[in-house]
């Protein structure tokens, strides 16, 4: 993998490294020696994740972050490439941001700020594997810095915050009978009716933060119940996803949804705290004026709110319409791939 290359023919050697979560050795590898090779840069890694930075003494600190590894294949690896597009795995989530973020750390031997290129493993699957968890419990100083950006997709342009995430069951009891003769019997089931009500009547909060609307949400993501086809079943269970706006902290949502379904046996199964718009941030507001596109709230968890838990102030700017990860489909344009490159390079320098 050259990284010296332009940036559609980078994301296509990307792309075409297999890097599917927990699979992100070679990928890692590869990452490691190319940038071992720059001479401003200090290179560690701490299992798959390769950490490269710069030490020419300033101040201030910026954390350039993208993930390497990609959900499983579907249909679309190996990628290919067009004069306009680069099609494949990973082309949109995120190997096109990677391959930004490579060029600049082999490119950029001036900055105004020192800079953390950070290459990790795992995010896309469960919080106990994720590169970052990782790096934060064996190497924490290697996260420090002033703020991050995610180059997660974006479609170009900065999104701000991101929404938590709360998931819970809830459930309600029966009487299990023949259904034959199920006037002896109570179904569970049936007794969804509420809960449903409930859902389907919620009005979704849509708070202005810092200016910027965001969109809560409530919605059955699973259920589970049923005995057999002639039994009327005695339990029922049902998983709900409530995202909630950063203003808003993970035990107040959890409360809220308690009162909510206060008449119906709750569990929580996994929260997530949001994050803040950070437009407070001196150096965010810098970047948004300078970098000049359009601005708009995240309503997707990110690692933004990993570093914001960490106190580390964190956006997400990248190439790649987010409405195509994870999709079969995924297609970025290399002209976008450019502009990300471009404007982050006369951020860094200008
Ligand atoms: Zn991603």
């Amino acid at each position: 993998m050259k990284i010296d290359q332009e940036l559609g023919g980078l994301t296509l050697d990307l792309v075409n490294i297999a890097s599917v979560s927990k699979d992100e050795k070679a990928i890692a590898d590869l990452v490691q020696a190319a940038l071992s090779e720059v001479k401003h840069l200090k290179v560690s890694r701490i299992s798959n994740s390769v950490i490269a930075q710069t030490n020419f003494g300033h101040s201030k600190r910026v954390v350039i972050a993208g993930h390497l590894d990609t959900v499983p294949a579907n249909k679309n690896f190996p990628g290919k490439k067009t004069d306009t597009e680069v099609i494949g795995l990973g082309a949109v989530d995120m190997k096109s941001g990677v391959a930004a973020a490579l060029k600049l750390a082999s490119q950029l031997s001036n900055t105004k700020y020192d800079i953390t290129y950070l290459f990790y493993e795992a995010e896309e699957i469960e919080t106990k594997y994720n590169g970052l968890e990782l790096i934060t419990k064996e190497a924490k100083d290697l996260l420090k810095c002033d703020f991050a950006i995610l180059m997660e997709p974006t479609n170009g342009i900065i999104e701000v915050g991101c929404q938590g995430t709360l998931r819970f069951e809830v459930g309600a009891k029966g009487t299990r009978s023949h259904s034959a003769r199920w006037w002896n019997g109570e179904n569970a089931i049936h007794a969804l009716t509420p809960i449903l009500e409930i859902l389907n009547s919620y009005k979704s909060r849509e708070p202005v933060i810092d200016g910027y609307k965001f969109r809560e949400g409530l919605q059955a993501v699973k259920i589970n119940g049923g005995v057999a086809g002639n039994v009327v079943p005695d339990s029922v269970t049902m998983t709900i996803n409530h995202r909630f706006a950063p203003d808003t902290t993970p035990a107040q949502a959890e409360e809220n949804m308690k009162k909510l379904f206060k008449d119906f046996n709750f569990q929580l199964m996994d929260a997530a705290s949001g994050a803040p718009t950070g437009l407070d941030n001196e150096l965010i507001k810098d970047f948004v004026s300078k970098i000049g596109t359009d601005i708009a709230p995240k309503f997707g968890w990110t690692d933004v709110s990993r570093f914001a838990s960490a106190g580390i102030p964190a956006i997400n700017f990248g190439p790649g319409d987010p409405n195509l990860a994870h999709h079969p489909d995924e297609v970025v344009k290399i002209k976008q791939i450019e502009d990300v490159y471009t404007s982050l390079k006369s951020w860094l320098t200008a």
